[in-house]
C-alpha cells in the first residue's frame, strides 16, 4: 500500500555502540579499549554492588574504584559526591552497571566531565541509549538533553537480568513498552523509530509474560532486554507526549514509583489519545496482536494484567486528593501531543488510572 499523505521526514540516529548477547559482559575489556579507558569509576546501586564488582572485575587494575550509592531519580548531593569521587580518582570514564538510576548517576557526571560512560543495563528502564539526563534538586527532576551523556558504548547481557525480580521485570517492561507506544505517534517520528517501536512492543508482549512466569528464562529475557533496547532506542531518538508528561509529574510530585507508575498510566493516556492517532497506533495493535488501534488501551491493560503489573495509582500510593493537582500540572504548559490538553479529560484519565479501570472503546 503507498504511504497517504506522502512521506516527509527527517531523521539523525544517535551514535553510540552496541553489543548484545547472553555474556556479552565478558567483552568489557575489549569494549573499554576501544573507548580509550583506562581508569574506570564503577557505579551501582548499594543492592548492586556486587553484581557491578563482578562484571568490572576483568578490568583489573583498570579499575580505579567503585562508587556504589546510586538512587533513584539522581539526587543532586550524590551527584556532587560522585562528581567528587571521579575527579579524586582521576577516573577517565565510567562504568554503569545497573537500571535507570544508575545510569542516570553516570550521566550527571558525564555532563560536567565529558568523560565517556560504558553502560551494562539490567532493566528495561531504556537511559542507557538516551542523551537525556535528569538531576532533583530540592525535591523538583530538571531533565534535559545533551550529547555528552549518551552512552558511548552499551553491553546488554541478558544474563544479568535474570536476577531482576518478576514483579520490577512486569513494571520495567511496560515502562519501555510505554517509550515505544509515545514514539509511533511522536510529532518528529520517522520510519527508522516506528518500525524499532513497533518491534520493541511485540518483543515485549510475547516475551513479558513468559519472564513473569518464569524468570530464569534466558530466550525470554533475551527477548524482553532486545525490547528494552529497541524502546531506548525510540525514547532517545524523537519526543514523548501526554503519558510521559503525565508520569513525570506523578512521578515528581507525588513520590511514584517510575516503572510502575508508567505502568498504571499508559493504557488510560493512550485511550485519551487513541482517536487522534489511529494510524500511528494501527501499528501497536498488530504488535499487540489486536486487529483494531482502538482496541490497544485494553490490550496494554490486559498485558499489565497478565504480568501481575499494578493497574492502579491507588496501589501504588497516590493520594485521591492529589488527582486534581495532578490534572492542573500535567496541563499548565503546552507540549506535543496527538489529542489536545484538555483539562478534565485529563482529570478523568487520572481518574480512571486512580480507580484501575479497563479502558474501553
Ligand atoms: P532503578 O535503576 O532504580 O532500579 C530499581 C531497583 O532494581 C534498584 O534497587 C536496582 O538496584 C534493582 N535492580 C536493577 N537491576 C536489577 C537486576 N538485574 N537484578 C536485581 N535487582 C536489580 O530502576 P529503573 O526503572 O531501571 O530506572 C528508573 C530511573 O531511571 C528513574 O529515575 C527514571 O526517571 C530514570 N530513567 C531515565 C531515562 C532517561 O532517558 N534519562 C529513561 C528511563 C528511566
Amino acid at each position: 500500500m503507498i504511504a497517504s499523505p506522502p512521506r516527509e521526514f527527517s531523521y539523525e540516529p544517535l551514535p553510540g555502540r552496541v553489543v548484545f548477547g547472553a555474556g556479552a559482559r565478558h567483552r568489557l575489556p575489549e569494549e573499554a579499549d576501544r573507548v580509550g579507558i583506562r581508569r574506570i569509576l564503577v557505579l551501582s546501586t548499594p543492592e548492586q554492588r556486587d553484581t557491578a564488582e563482578t562484571v568490572a572485575a576483568s578490568l583489573g587494575d583498570r579499575v580505579a574504584g567503585i562508587f556504589p550509592r546510586a538512587v533513584m531519580h539522581v539526587p543532586i548531593e550524590v551527584a556532587h559526591e560522585a562528581r567528587e569521587e571521579a575527579a579524586r580518582l582521576g577516573a577517565d570514564g565510567f562504568l554503569a552497571v545497573g537500571g535507570g538510576s544508575t545510569v542516570g548517576l553516570a550521566k550527571a557526571i558525564a555532563l560536567v566531565s565529558a568523560l565517556p560512560i560504558v553502560a551494562v543495563p539490567t532493566t528495561y528502564a531504556g537511559s542507557e541509549m538516551t542523551p537525556i539526563f535528569g538531576i532533583t534538586e530540592g525535591g523538583i527532576k530538571t531533565t534535559g538533553r545533551d550529547p555528552r551523556v549518551l552512552p558511548r558504548t552499551v553491553i546488554y547481557d541478558p544474563e544479568l537480568t535474570l536476577s531482576l525480580p518478576a514483579s520490577l521485570s512486569a513494571a520495567s517492561g511496560l515502562n519501555a513498552v510505554a517509550h515505544a507506544v509515545e514514539a509511533l505517534y511522536a510529532p518528529d517520528a520517522n520510519p527508522i523509530v516506528s518500525l524499532m517501536a513497533a518491534e520493541g512492543i511485540a518483543a515485549f508482549a510475547t516475551a513479558l509474560p513468559q519472564v513473569v512466569r518464569d524468570p530464569s528464562d534466558l530466550a525470554a529475557r533475551s527477548e524482553a532486554l532486545y525490547g528494552a533496547w529497541l524502546a531506548g532506542s525510540v525514547l532517545g531518538s524523537v519526543g514523548m507526549g501526554l503519558h510521559h508528561k503525565l508520569c513525570h509529574t506523578l512521578g515528581g510530585t507525588f513520590n511514584l514509583p517510575h516503572a510502575e507508575t508508567h505502568a498504571v498510566v499508559l493504557p488510560h493516556a493512550i485511550a485519551y489519545n487513541a482517536p487522534f492517532a489511529a494510524s500511528a497506533l494501527a501499528r501497536a495493535a498488530r504488535a499487540l496482536g489486536v486487529s483494531d488501534a482502538r482496541d490497544v488501551p485494553g490490550a496494554l491493560y490486559d498485558l499489565a494484567v497478565a504480568v501481575g503489573a499494578p493497574t492502579s495509582l491507588a496501589a501504588i500510593g497516590m493520594p485521591a486528593d492529589g488527582l486534581d493537582r495532578a490534572a492542573e500540572i500535567a496541563t499548565r504548559s503546552p507540549y506535543p501531543n496527538p489529542r489536545p490538553l484538555e483539562h478534565d479529560a485529563i482529570r478523568t484519565l487520572l481518574q480512571n488510572a486512580f480507580d484501575g479501570t479497563r479502558p474501553v472503546r
